[in-house]
């Protein structure tokens, strides 16, 4: 079974979102919302924030429902 995956680029990283992962602690909303709100769409900006402010609430999620990878130049 292949799994969902979501990706959010910002031209610095790449967040990757699995929805089937996540175990909706709300965590990365509550820390993080002008990024993650999970009443907008898409509901991941990565124009909200830094890239090291993402990257720190990223690094947050209990699940491993999030994840980045540095966007290659
Ligand atoms: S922090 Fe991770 S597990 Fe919690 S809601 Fe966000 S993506 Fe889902």
């Amino acid at each position: 079974m292949s799994q969902k995956i979501f990706k959010y680029i910002n031209g610095e990283i790449t967040i990757v979102w699995k929805p089937d992962v996540c175990q909706h602690s709300t965590l990365c909303w509550k820390g993080l919302i002008e990024v993650f709100n999970p009443r907008e769409r898409p509901w991941i900006k990565m124009n909200g924030a830094t890239t090291k402010r993402i990257i720190e609430q990223v690094k947050k999620c209990p699940s491993g429902a999030l994840g980045f990878l540095k966007t290659i130049k």
